[in-house]
């Protein structure tokens, strides 16, 4: 077989073929978006130690590489203060390693005793390097893996490599990892859409290819070799997929899909820049509740700040039985790393009530519901615990104890998700120290017992959907009984109140997540009430940000008081 290698080995001609059909990879999805264009490969360096010269000139070189970084990486501060300043800080950490006296004192101690530049770069950085991606800590590996980024970076500039950044129009970059410099001057650059052979979820690259709306794929091993120069090439950042020559029917697809968010992006691009802040200063993190797939694309698109409640018993409806640990970990860490950093609040799974399993309670509202439900089924609640600190290596979770009357049963709740972190690390895990665990305040018993709740809760979430129907006794999902079904009654507000000023005195945040919240006319209400966040469906979130945008907070105040006093709304 001419210019085979092997008895198995591919004709060319039919590899050629081959490598032009279409093609799925899989690998994380790190930004949402729909990318199509041509691979630019991008790889800053080939390290190579250099022979080592004088040291005098040896230090030039050095000198002159952080200057060409320096001059690069400043470039991109100019770019990122316009177009994202929330990533200045990632910026700012990298300037601050290029020029930390520390490294260079090592660095000209190991030219002193005969390295060269490069030599001398990696004796210093490598160990560290090396420690961090050890480490059994996610977070520290992905600081290592972007250490050994920049280093490469550096080798690269000390041959006087300047990336071309012009070819990068229009391309979908694939690279090996790239450091935030490249990645806010290849978006400066009209590249549109990223793949990696490394990173993390938690990884700069991640954060900010999300603060610039790049769709990136990241953690693809084998980017540069199934990906050539010129493939055309379809990143799908929602799902994880790099199509590699797509067909023109998969081509058109996608443009559909890409065509459809860029049209609401654009829309919503500056808008969901900004903060959900009153004219007078009061800001407010608007997160969403997620309870179907869907919403998590919508929660992402319309720049939710983070979900503040999952409501993790749909996997139970979804499926018609409870659902293993592995499946409960596999959803809850995708959800956990899409929105990182932003906090995302699993509510532990509240069943019972109108959402019983088996329909076979016979007053199922005032049942075995919630925590109560929970704690008579302990193995069903420490896989479930087990399954959320699994997932939570990335530190952005929370955990919500639904129906919660008692401070004792918040405190059970508590003791086992102690027990289930030290089974974990027996076994070798690495479970987060803590998580924050918070109730909701959903009964009256939980709104007028909030100061004994806020000794053992991190946070408080406010549902106002239970809260009404509990208040005023009012089944929620009663059709006959919706005139009656009102969230605006004072003894509602009274109670809320209550929680907010319980939070108060012991510093912990609070929010509320009940339909309420995408209700317009609650808005200058519940801004009134002066919580720290209000999570609601994705759809809902930016029409509160508008309206929100427009109100005075001390008016608001003022209009909450006047409601609970008067007990009618004034318009
Ligand atoms: C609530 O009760 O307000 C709430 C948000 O929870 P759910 O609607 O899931 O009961
Ligand atoms: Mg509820």
């Amino acid at each position: 077989m001419e210019g085979s290698s092997g008895e198995y080995a591919v004709p060319p001609a039919a590899e050629a073929a081959s490598r032009r059909q279409e093609r799925a990879l899989k690998a994380i999805a790190a930004s949402p978006g729909i990318a199509i264009g041509q691979a630019v490969l991008f790889s800053p360096s080939g390290a190579q130690l250099e022979k080592s010269r004088e040291p005098a000139s040896e230090w030039e070189r050095y000198c002159a590489a952080v200057d060409v970084l320096r001059s690069e990486w400043e470039q991109a501060r100019v770019v990122a203060a316009a177009e994202a300043p929330g990533i200045l800080p990632i910026v700012d950490s990298y300037l601050r390693v290029l020029t930390d006296p520390v490294l260079q004192e090592q660095v000209q101690h190991a030219i002193a005793a005969g390295a060269s530049a490069e030599g001398a770069v990696q004796q210093v950085l490598e160990p560290v390097i090396g420690q961090l991606r050890r480490s059994r800590d996610l977070l520290l590996q992905e600081r290592g893996m972007e250490l050994e980024q920049f280093l490469q970076r550096f080798l690269a500039a000390l041959r006087y490599r300047r990336t071309d950044y012009r070819r990068m129009s229009g391309a979908v970059v694939v690279a090996s990892a790239l450091t935030p410099s490249e990645i806010v001057l290849l978006h400066r650059s009209g590249a549109c859409g990223l793949v990696t052979a490394v990173g993390g979820i938690a990884s700069h690259t991640t954060i900010l290819a999300r603060s610039l709306q790049l769709p990136a794929v990241i953690g693809l091993r084998e980017a540069l070799s199934a990906i050539a120069e010129g493939d055309p090439l379809v990143v799908d950042g929602y799902s994880g997929v790099v199509i590699v020559n797509p067909t023109p029917l998969t081509r058109r697809r996608y443009e559909r899909h890409r065509d459809s968010v860029e049209w609401r992006r654009r829309v919503l691009r500056r808008f969901s820049q900004l903060p959900a802040q009153t004219t007078d200063g009061r800001c407010f993190r608007l997160m969403a509740n997620i309870t179907s797939a869907q919403d998590v694309d919508e929660a992402l698109l319309v720049g939710a700040e983070g979900i503040g409640l999952v409501r993790t018993e749909v996997l139970l409806f979804q499926l018609g039985r409870f659902p293993t640990e592995e499946e409960q970990f596999q959803w809850y860490r995708e959800l956990a790393e899409r929105f990182y950093p932003q906090p995302v609040t699993f509510r532990l799974f509240d069943v019972g009530g109108e959402k019983n399993p088996d329909g076979t309670e016979p007053n199922p509202a005032l049942g075995l519901r919630g925590v109560r439900f929970l704690l008579a089924h302990p193995e069903l609640l420490r896989g479930q615990l087990r399954a959320i600190l699994r997932a939570a290596r990335t530190r952005n979770v929370r955990i919500l104890v639904p129906m919660v009357n008692t401070g004792a049963e918040l405190q059970q709740v508590r003791d086992m998700l102690g027990a289930v972190a030290r089974e974990l690390e027996v076994l070798g895990e690495t479970p987060p120290a803590s998580l924050p665990l918070g109730a909701m305040i959903e009964t009256p018993a939980a709104a007028l017992s909030a100061d004994a709740l806020a000794r053992v809760a991190d946070f408080f979430s406010i549902g106002t959907n239970d809260l009404t129907q509990y208040t005023l006794a009012v089944d929620r999902s009663h059709g006959r009984l919706a005139e009656f079904f009102d969230p605006f009654h004072p003894a509602v507000w009274h109670l809320m109140v209550r929680a907010v000023e319980a939070a108060r005195r012991r510093s912990i945040p609070v929010g509320v997540c009940g339909e309420l919240v995408a209700h317009a006319g609650a808005t200058e209400l519940l801004v009134g009430l002066g919580v720290e966040e209000l999570s609601t469906l994705p759809a809902a979130i930016v029409p509160l940000k508008h309206r929100i945008r427009r109100l005075s907070f001390q008016q608001a105040q003022q209009r909450l008081r006047v409601f609970l006093r008067e007990g009618v709304l004034t318009t």
